[in-house]
């Protein structure tokens, strides 16, 4: 187990315009206002998406891109160190004009229709993801 206890700090509340990348305008609010560690929520739209279904046989990710508007039900993430940058983890729920929804990690080239958002900020030693051979994936090192 890792497990960090953290005081909250500052928490923001926003919106991106239409047209803006999700992660993009994400990390530009992070690196603006000196945030390294927190949580992430979000709802809203977008006219594209990608996401992934990270496949644990092959330990990697499968990926496919969206040309559709759909509703974000469900945005929320983590933000963390990884490469020496920080680093926000986002899992989204999306819903489709037939009620379904599709779901994933969510990949860069998502385009906002509309977005609302909050961060948490937290205060304390951020975690820094490493790439771990166990998973495949890049877990909280420390
Ligand atoms: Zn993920």
């Amino acid at each position: 187990m890792i497990l960090r206890e953290f005081k909250a700090g500052r928490i923001y509340q926003g919106g991106l315009v239409k047209g803006k990348e999700i992660i993009d305008g994400l990390v530009e609010v992070m690196k603006r206002h000196d945030i390294s560690a927190g949580m992430i929520s979000g709802l809203g739209a977008v006219s594209e998406a990608q996401i992934g279904y990270f496949d644990g046989q092959s330990k990697s990710y499968q990926k496919m891109v969206f040309h559709e508007h759909m509703e974000i039900v469900s945005l929320k993430g983590n933000i963390s160190f990884k490469d020496n940058e920080v680093f926000p983890h986002l899992h989204v729920v999306f819903s489709r004009r037939d009620f379904s929804t599709v779901g994933g990690h969510l990949f860069a080239g998502s385009k906002v229709y509309a977005f609302e958002f909050e961060i948490v900020s937290f205060e304390g030693k951020t975690f820094t993801r490493g790439f771990d051979e166990d998973t495949g994936l890049f877990l909280w090192k420390g």
